[in-house]
């Protein structure tokens, strides 16, 4: 472990114990409050009987603790139960006092069918009566339930027996616990999980309501909180660390085949090694395999081999295509330009998962149509891969001869997307056009659309601000509220400034640096939705929700096919269909300048030939059925129009299921990449180092609400961190550090967030930061899906760069699934997280905001009353240490009848914008005299647009249910539009609903089945 690294560990386990000591009251004698109201962690509440049959209460506030174990022997067993614990007393003044810590030792000989066998009351009774609690009972209860499956196995509680008084805290015991020595166990071993080969499934007992270790010599005792440790994983070592394996940028893009051959080479010697029959029969023997491990085990080593041979086909297919091998040579060229030397090469799975796409990128190949799925832990460097393939899929296309036109639409499925990952996609493609210019390769500037929802940046910039768009030309503020780069994709500086110029229309983001290759022209960079229909830059990143455009923009045009044609005026663009206020089809307002319109040849040429999904697995429940129909829409309008298809790119966090993910949303095939290795700890491409990359602690709260444990975790962070700044010297010892480091960890470990799984809980904790947050000052700022873009800004900026004076410092972050995504900030490093979030994928997502570089510490209180919350509980370390394992299946569906009432509309208008308004002969179809003279003509029947609808939203043939509808809504469109009576004057007044602006305006209110 480096010395750095161990700093911040022990800064960790020295605040986790500054919180387990608030927790259970260790090193206080007095208290002003009753204990049994304050306390969360190590305190039994006396035994009372359940009042209506369901002891609830015993789970809320439980009066024991004990362990599951399975002794090794038959019985009689013979054991010692020690029993720690203490309690509190009123005083006449009405403060509270601390008594000493009892401890007894139990010796205990337990019977087969044992049931409830109580022993060490009275050895209890008197010891606390020597420590002055003369009312205080307790005793340890053994019940033996080898009943369960034959097997010897044991529950030992310890049990508070004492009679409920008057005061509440009199009652309860504190600091308990109850070790058991002397007694040979055998481990429980986790019921079958999918590929259970990989993993270590034995736990050495099961605690109850609590956590249990065991020691070097077997004994075992409980915990209160359940404490579980990640190791950060390196990701060159062994065959590919540096030294043996060079994979900088500069070397493959000199000799690529080459490099790429050792490291296929490498990977073939490391499989030999760790996946040959030898090896697995070892393993089979050591570890007691079933029938059915092996079986999978073997299965999997054929994965293996597959992959081995993809990326052997990978290297082939380079070498094989001179233009891929020189848009191959270009990318890498332009990402160590990106890096400006503080990144200088790629992590093996990295440059793997491009190899072995590279035979997918060949556009009549077999493997075109496969949806690509890279799957990797979050913080490994995924957004890497996504920023090479795509500088690499725009040189190929532009070596291929596509001059202009989007390459690839890039969607993330969250609300907003964070100005770091913006600011890495456009220093890639800035990178990318400074070495297009170089090498003097054709075609438009290489830039970056940022396509987002509409709460960010403008979808126009309108002539006079309006009820729909308040955007103001006038207002000089304005053009700053819209910069997304914080520094310039081409030299770096951060001397930027936006300026909106009038004469060509544009929002512009301008460099000040001196020397700049950009030479004070606006940066290829566009963020209004126009602009980017105008300029149609190669790469477009935006959120999932701008799919719902298909059906209302004339400019989507060219995210299917192409624009109509390029306005004569320089620096106007792309045209689009003709409206009344753009005569023309210019979107520059007011523009009469003529139009050079396109072939639909070369129109074709445009079309998009990627679509990269982040984040596949989020496509689920409605947003994933609403998804799949406008994948379905995108798909055929392009094959319809331009005559090719997109191909898909995606990530997903987890295995489970992506083929069945890829088969839902877009029909295809999909395959992954990498493979996982034969042991959770065995990868060729990762394994774990000594340094801790994030402690989780369980916290179950005894007796007391989760927001009271979240209030109290909060201050006893803020207040720690407080006590280092007040005396770095003491507490630097304490810690054992030297003191040089407390500067360093001031600024490290001085922001906590709390993060809510339910904007309710977020808001809460918000307020309560206020009132039960004893700490001034606190500053604290809330991030919610519902957050203002400027606000998310300031805020991310301000965690980025923190103030130089800790007390004007951002010290409580609170936020949403909002932040589980994207934010990507080395300064947070402790969470508290607020019941378990609904997915086990959006735990992963969520607790790898914290500790990316340095050692993270994340609390999760459970909500107690929940089933899920308890069985993480009981399952805490496997469900951290394995946690892809507990990833549930992705439910999606596309045959769902309520979504196709919300799509149908989608269907009907994009297909009158794209379809039918180009083959008018003509005429717009803007109106509904017109729409219903086009249809008059014949050149399509009812019955075979309502076929095309439907084909359009891939509904599946057997879809009976699902095609009556749409028969039954398109009948009613066609009957409003042949009835002149009917009063309709726009096209979408035809439809029974509006189209969707949103993809996520289903989200909350629709629950989604197969019906
Ligand atoms: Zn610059
Ligand atoms: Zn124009």
């Amino acid at each position: 472990m480096s010395d750095e690294q161990q700093v911040y560990a022990r800064y960790v386990s020295w605040l986790d114990q500054q919180v387990m000591i608030g927790g259970r009251g260790d090193g206080l004698s007095t208290s002003d409050m009753d204990p049994s109201t304050v306390f969360w962690l190590g305190k039994l509440a006396p035994f009372a009987p359940a009042q209506d049959g369901v002891d609830r209460r015993g789970r809320m506030d439980p009066c024991a603790i004990g362990l599951r174990v399975r002794p090794s022997t038959p019985a009689p067993w013979s054991f010692i139960a020690t029993i720690e614990a203490c309690a509190w007393t009123r005083l006449d003044d009405g403060r509270w006092e601390k008594s000493d810590t009892i401890s007894v030792p139990v010796p205990t000989t337990v019977e087969a069918g044992a049931a409830g066998l109580a022993v060490g009351a009275d050895a209890l009774e008197r010891a606390f009566a020597g420590a002055g609690l003369p009312h205080l009972r307790a005793e340890i209860q053994v019940t033996d339930e080898s009943w369960r499956d034959g097997e010897p196995e044991l529950i030992i509680q310890l049990v508070n027996t004492s009679t409920p008084t008057s005061p509440k805290g009199q009652g309860y015991l504190f600091e308990s616990s109850i070790a058991v020595s002397g007694l040979q166990t055998k481990p429980f071993v986790l019921e079958a999980l999918p590929d259970s080969f990989r993993y270590d499934r034995r736990m050495p007992a099961l605690g109850i309501n609590c956590g249990v270790i065991r020691d070097d010599i077997g004994n075992l005792s409980t915990t209160d909180t359940i404490v579980v440790d990640r190791r950060r994983p390196q990701y060159a070592f062994g065959a590919t660390s540096t030294d043996c394996l060079d994979l900088t940028f500069e070397r493959l893009a000199a000799q690529p085949v080459a490099t790429l051959t050792e490291l296929v080479d490498a990977y073939a010697g490391w499989g030999n090694k760790h996946w040959s029959e030898d090896r697995l029969q070892q393993r089979a023997t050591l570890e007691g395999w079933t029938a059915q491990m092996i079986t999978d085990a073997a299965a999997a080593a054929g994965e293996h081999r597959d992959e081995l041979d993809r990326l052997r086909h990978g290297v082939r297919t380079l070498k094989n295509e001179p233009l891929l091998m020189r848009a191959f040579a270009l990318m890498n060229e332009s990402m160590a330009h990106a890096g400006r030397g503080r990144v200088d090469r790629w992590r093996p799975f990295q440059i793997g998962f491009i190899v072995a796409t590279l035979p997918g990128l060949l556009k009549d190949g077999a493997e075109w149509p496969t949806v690509e799925t890279i799957w990797f832990a979050t913080g490994g460097g995924k957004t890497e891969v996504y920023l090479g393939l795509l500088v690499l899929a725009v040189f190929y296309d532009r070596l291929r001869g596509k001059r202009a036109g989007i390459t690839a639409w890039s969607r993330f499925p969250l609300r907003l997307l964070s100005l770091q990952q913006t600011q890495r996609f456009a220093n890639a493609l800035g990178a990318a056009e400074l070495v297009r210019r170089k090498h003097a390769i054709g075609g438009d500037q290489i830039g970056l659309g940022y396509f987002v929802g509409r709460s960010s940046t403008p979808n126009e910039i309108p002539v006079f601000p309006n009820d729909q768009n308040e955007v103001n030309v006038e207002d000089p503020a304005m053009p700053a509220k819209y910069q997304v780069l914080i520094a310039c994709p081409f030299c770096g500086s951060d001397r930027l400034r936006m300026k909106f110029d009038r004469a060509k229309w544009r929002l512009c983001h301008l460099c000040d640096a001196q020397d700049c290759p950009s030479s004070g022209e606006p940066l290829p960079v566009y963020v209004v939705d126009q602009e980017i229909y105008r300029f149609l830059p190669p790469v477009v990143i935006g959120t999932l929700d701008k799919a719902a455009l298909i059906a209302m923009q004339g400019g989507m045009r060219a995210f299917v096919d192409g624009p109509a044609g390029e306005c004569e005026r320089p620096g106007h663009g792309f045209t689009y269909a003709r409206r009344s206020k753009r005569p023309n089809g210019c979107l520059v307002p007011d523009c009469k300048a003529g139009v050079r319109l396109l072939t639909p040849k070369s129109r074709g040429d445009f079309a998009p030939s990627y679509r990269l999904q982040d984040e596949l697995h989020l496509l689920r429940d409605s947003l994933g059925a609403v998804d799949s129909h406008y994948e379905s829409l995108l798909d055929t309008l392009q094959s319809t129009l331009a005559g090719s298809s997109a191909k898909i790119i995606a990530s997903s966090a987890t295995l489970t299921g992506f083929e069945r993910q890829a088969e839902v949303l877009y029909q295809r095939a999909g395959r992954v990449f990498p493979q996982p290795g034969p042991s959770a700890g065995e990868s060729f491409w990762s394994e774990e180092t000594e340094d801790l990359l994030r402690r989780f602690v369980a916290v179950w709260p005894r007796g007391v609400t989760l927001e009271w444990v979240s209030d109290r975790t909060t201050t006893i962070v803020q207040q720690s961190i407080r006590r280092l700044r007040e005396d770095p010297a003491g507490i630097c010892s304490e810690i054992g550090v030297d003191v040089s480091h407390a500067q360093r960890l001031i600024d490290l470990y001085g922001t906590n967030v709390v993060y809510g799984t339910t904007l309710r809980d977020v808001e809460a904790a918000q307020r309560s930061l206020g009132t039960q947050v004893p700490v001034s000052p606190l500053n604290s700022v809330q991030l919610t899906g519902g957050s203002l873009f400027e606000d998310v800004k300031t805020a991310l900026e301000r965690l980025t760069h923190p103030e130089t004076n800790f007390d004007d410092r951002v010290h409580v972050v609170t936020a949403s699934s909002m932040m589980s995504h994207g934010v990507d900030l080395d300064r947070l490093n402790i969470m508290t997280v607020l019941g378990m979030p609904l997915t086990t994928a959006e735990f992963i997502q969520t607790t790898a905001r914290v500790g990316r570089t340095y050692p993270g510490l994340v609390y999760v209180v459970l909500k107690v009353g929940r089933e899920r919350d308890a069985s993480t509980f009981a399952h805490f370390a496997p469900f951290i240490e394995q946690g892809d394992r507990f990833v549930e299946p992705i439910p999606v569906t596309r045959t769902s009848r309520r979504v196709l009432e919300l799509t149908l509309p989608a269907a009907i208008e994009a297909r009158r914008l794209f379809v039918h308004e180009p083959a008018s002969p003509g005429e717009r179809l803007t109106m509904v005299d017109h729409l219903r003279r086009y249809f008059a003509m014949g050149a399509i029947s009812p019955k075979a647009e309502t076929d095309a609808c439907a084909g359009a939203l891939g509904l599946p043939p057997d879809a009976h249910l699902a095609r009556d509808d749409v028969d039954a809504q398109l009948e009613v469109y066609f009957a409003r539009l042949s009835n002149p009576g009917y009063g309709a004057k726009w096209p979408n007044q035809l439809l029974t609903r509006q189209p969707m602006r949103s993809l996520r305006d289903v989200e909350t209110s629709v629950p989604i089945t197969d019906d």
